[in-house]
């Protein structure tokens, strides 16, 4: 089967400034990913071998995909982009030949990075369940935890893998060479959600009476995602008020502000 179903390739243009927030967590991820790619040599004069797998946590929305993507971008890397959802549902052995196909594949464009989303799926604790949906689970994941094991000897190659579920994950994983690194992306708090909120406008006409850092502080407990969303909608408002509408202003952000509800809740935050 080709690997053009079910996994891309491209370098992400998404960079470091396209996200808002999340400070900390970037630094780690430039020294995880982007020196081990950019400045081999030293790891190597050192002695110091990469860590090989990296993964993300936290909410749906608060922007894991698109840092592992950033992250690529920073590193000139490779983006190979699977679904744990989409392998788990092909036909039987079709998701393991996908999975050893993307990871061939990147060691021929290396430096890549190898991006699992809904991890979880594949790598669902063994055992949990009796029905024969455990065995695909289980083949899909003993062919990733063989091909993880075999970057070993591969240069500039990363698996980076995100889940809302770290709990569900099996711990055959988190052994040393594999998942080394485990960082929990947060939903926003109020300075990421000023940033993201200028990061969303960046490209709008925004009215001189528009206080984002007041539009952050009354959506406290909204992704990242739904900030964004926020942001588009508040320019519909404005043009189907009127469609030559040459700014957008406070009024709109109130009204879609007023309209939204954020999906998460106190509870939802690890
Ligand atoms: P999921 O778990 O649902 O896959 P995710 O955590 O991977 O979600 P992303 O897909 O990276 O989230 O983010 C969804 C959208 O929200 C993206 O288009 C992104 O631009 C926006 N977004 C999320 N967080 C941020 C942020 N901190 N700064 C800017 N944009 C953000």
């Amino acid at each position: 089967p080709s690997i053009t179903r079910g996994a891309t390739v491209e370098i992400p243009k998404v960079s470091w400034d396209d996200i808002g927030g999340l400070k900390d967590l970037k630094k780690k991820l430039q020294q995880a990913v982007e020196w081990p790619i950019k400045h081999a040599d030293a790891f190597a004069r050192l002695g110091i071998s990469p860590i090989r797998g990296v993964l993300l946590h936290g909410p749906p929305g608060c922007s894991k995909t698109t840092l592992a993507k950033a992250a690529a971008h920073a590193a000139q890397a490779s983006f190979f982009s699977l679904s744990g959802a989409e392998l788990y549902s092909m036909y039987v052995g079709e998701g393991e030949t996908l999975l050893r196909n993307a990871f061939q594949r990147a060691r021929l464009a290396a430096p890549s990075i190898i991006f699992f989303d809904e991890v979880d799926v594949l790598a669902a604790k063994r055992g949990g369940s009796s029905s024969s949906n455990v065995t695909v689970a289980e083949r899909l994941l003993s062919t990733l935890l063989t091909e993880m094991d075999g970057l070993e000897q591969a240069k500039g190659i990363l698996v980076l893998a995100a889940t809302n579920r770290p709990r569900a994950i099996d711990a055959a994983l988190m052994r040393p060479g594999r998942f080394d690194l485990v960082l929990y992306v947060p939903p926003p708090d109020l300075e990421a959600r000023h940033e993201i909120l200028l990061v969303h406008t960046r490209n709008m006409k925004v009215s001189d009476d528009v206080d984002l850092r007041q539009i952050a502080e009354a959506t406290e407990l909204f992704t990242g995602a739904e900030l964004e969303g926020l942001c588009r909608e508040v320019g519909m408002v404005a043009l189907r008020e009127d469609i030559s509408a040459a700014v957008v202003c406070n009024r709109h952000f109130q009204i879609v502000k007023d309209s939204l509800k954020p999906a998460l809740s106190n509870t939802d935050i690890d």
